[in-house]
């Protein structure tokens, strides 16, 4: 039976940027799970750009030299701001090998807690006993299907985050709900394959990034006042910006500003560059679906305004809910100890849960840490904040049972 320090399940952003932190404790074992960036590079449509910005699309790394242009130089790979899904995935497989050539890709089928931390058991049966685990397992397990398409069939009603090619949808007929970036992307890339595309969502207007507000004070303003109210972790409006961009700050405010940040920061949003490939497409704001059949190989989908239509397949970009208890490998007797607020885990300085040593890492840490958790800007600031709570306990943790105190800071 393996033993180590710290497990960490998790290989995208959040967990790559972690593992590289760790590995400078000397003297520290840490196990890494998980197939690098397979959620990038599964789960998203193969022609995305990414929504953030250059600034705010590094993974953070502990000497600053894993950087974008970092992976440029050395792949002789030239892109710019948006960054094309394709170069952002090989840009983390890249970070990946530089600091963590050894990443253990099995999955990890089951976690129990243990007298001594956790037991992990991988999907071959092995077991790995943890002293401490990190949770950075992304939002794969947190898809939201609306009610209304309970019991439909993925062939006529899926999740955005269920197809890599969306040029399968040439020619047909394609409903897609939701106002936020994915709905709209996909909206635009179904389009440009050849669909018939049509867009219904909720909201009464859509909220685009980069409108004439931020506009001005971008560059109408100048530089200086454009840094005052826009930190460069490009998360959140005018202002809001640099409050959520200190998570430090953000989770000793008063519960219902947290709220409230995080409600502004992370409403559904689309990037500017999508209105003009929009222009075409129909958009119904204020609408929403209130059922959904199948009629003879298709979906007949009727709206609160009582129209009707029937057509070949509903995409959902309804987003992501997050709820711990769905990560489907913690065992439930450990999902339900955890203390949660609406599914999110209530995290503690370095990212702790109320279960001792367990941490999470990632969108599940927004609740307690902001907005920032959402996104890969956010591993600057856990990384650092685990590294920093590892420290301290792993010295903590060897002196109680005795063993000599190898770790330190590299
Ligand atoms: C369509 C879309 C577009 C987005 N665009 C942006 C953007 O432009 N900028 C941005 O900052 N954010 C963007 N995001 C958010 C983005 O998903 C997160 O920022 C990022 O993925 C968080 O990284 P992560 O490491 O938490 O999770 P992930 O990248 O999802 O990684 C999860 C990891 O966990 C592993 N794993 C899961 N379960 C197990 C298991 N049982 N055993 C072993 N390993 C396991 C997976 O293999 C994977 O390696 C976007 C999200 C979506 C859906």
């Amino acid at each position: 039976m393996t033993k180590c320090d710290v497990a960490i399940i998790g290989a995208g952003p959040y967990g790559l940027s972690a593992t590289a932190h760790l590995r400078k404790v000397k003297g520290l074992d840490v196990h890494t799970f998980g197939e690098p960036m397979s959620f990038w590079e599964r789960n998203m449509p193969t022609d995305m750009l990414l929504r953030s910005g250059w600034a705010a699309s590094h993974i953070a790394d502990p000497n600053q030299s894993l950087t974008l242009e970092a992976y440029q130089a050395a792949s002789s790979n030239h892109f710019s701001s948006p960054v094309p899904l394709d170069r952002f995935v090989d840009y983390g497989l890249w970070y990946q090998r530089q600091a963590i050539p050894d990443l253990d890709q099995r999955k990890i089928a089951r976690v129990e807690s243990d007298a001594k931390g956790f037991r992990l058991i991988l999907e071959e049966g092995e077991t790995v006993l943890a002293r401490r685990l990190v949770v950075a397992a992304g939002i794969g397990s947190f898809t939201w299907r609306p009610p209304e398409f309970a019991g439909l069939p993925c062939a006529l009603a899926s999740h955005t985050s269920e197809h890599r090619e969306l040029r399968r949808f040439a020619g047909k007929q394609v409903l897609v709900i939701g106002s936020g970036q994915s709905a709209l992307e996909s909206a635009a890339l179904l389009h440009e394959s050849g669909a018939e595309v049509e867009i219904v969502a909720r909201a009464h207007q859509i909220h685009w990034l980069g409108g004439v507000v931020s506009k001005t004070i971008h560059f109408g303003l100048g530089p200086t006042i454009s840094k005052l109210l826009y930190a460069p972790t490009d998360v959140g409006p005018a202002g809001i910006s640099q409050v959520v961009a200190r998570p430090d700050l953000v989770r000793r405010l008063p519960r219902s500003i947290q709220d409230w940040l995080r409600k502004r920061s992370i409403r559904p949003l689309g990037a500017r560059w999508l209105v003009a490939r929009l222009q075409n497409v129909p958009i119904n704001l204020g609408r929403s679906v209130v059922s959904a059949a199948p009629v003879g190989g298709r979906i007949k989908v009727r709206l609160n305004d009582a129209s009707e239509r029937t057509i070949d397949h509903v995409l959902l970009g309804t987003g992501y809910r997050v709820d711990v208890s769905k990560y489907d490998f913690l065992a439930p007797e450990l999902a339900q100890s955890i203390s949660r607020f609406q599914g999110y885990p209530r995290l503690s300085e370095g990212f702790e849960s109320s279960v001792p040593r367990l941490h999470f890492l990632g969108a599940p840490a927004v609740w307690s840490f902001g907005p920032l958790m959402q996104f890969v800007v956010g591993t600057h600031y856990s990384s650092r904040a685990l590294l920093r709570c590892v420290v301290r306990k792993a010295a903590g943790d060897r002196v109680r049972v005795g063993e000599p105190l190898v770790a330190q800071l590299g």
